[in-house]
């Protein structure tokens, strides 16, 4: 949080524990004093072929999560489909194909340059919006890579953005990844 009050321009956060939403509540509450500071809320959701995220739930899928359960139940809650990291351990990889997903994760913080190029070129070849995420499991890994949004400070309007493709991807300074 302190980050993001200090940065001059990333106001927005999505927050996506892993097969959790417990870590929500509190960090919206925190960000609740910054009125410039905006959480997506969000999750990612392991399944047996890959972690998914979605953006815009407070809550989990009802079980089972399967590839096709998350993705029906982001399309009825007018959320976002995201296949996590694809080429990256946990990741879909070219499985991704056979879905109908929103979006694909094409510039991951924590994952490695041929990675995200394999995960561009998925999103293009799909013709999906691709978009970045730091994957953040510590303070010090926030940031490290952002999408920037053509949107107002509203998350509807951003999960409308973020399907529409009015989004492009950016490394900070000190990533090495990209
Ligand atoms: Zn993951």
């Amino acid at each position: 949080m302190e980050k993001l009050v200090a940065h001059n321009s990333i106001k927005v956060a999505a927050v996506t524990d892993h097969d959790t939403v417990e870590g929500l509540s509190v960090t919206q509450k925190l960000a609740s004093a910054y009125p410039d500071i905006l959480i997506i809320p969000g999750v990612e959701i392991s399944t047996a072929e890959g972690d998914l995220l979605i953006l815009g739930t407070e809550e989990t899928p009802p079980k089972t999560w399967t590839v096709e359960s998350v993705i029906d139940f982001a399309r009825d809650n007018a959320c976002v489909s995201v296949v996590a990291h694809p080429y990256r351990e946990y990741g879909m990889g070219d499985l991704a194909r056979n879905y109908k997903v929103d979006a694909i994760e094409v510039l991951n913080g924590e994952s490695s340059q041929q990675a995200n190029k394999l995960a561009q070129d998925l999103a293009k070849s799909m013709g999906l919006p691709g978009l970045a995420g730091s994957d953040a499991h510590a303070p010090s890994e926030v940031l490290t890579v952002y999408t920037e949004v053509q949107a107002g400070l509203d998350v509807d309007e951003i999960l409308k953005a973020l399907r529409k493709g009015l989004v492009s991807v950016h490394s900070t300074a000190r990533s090495i990844h990209f």
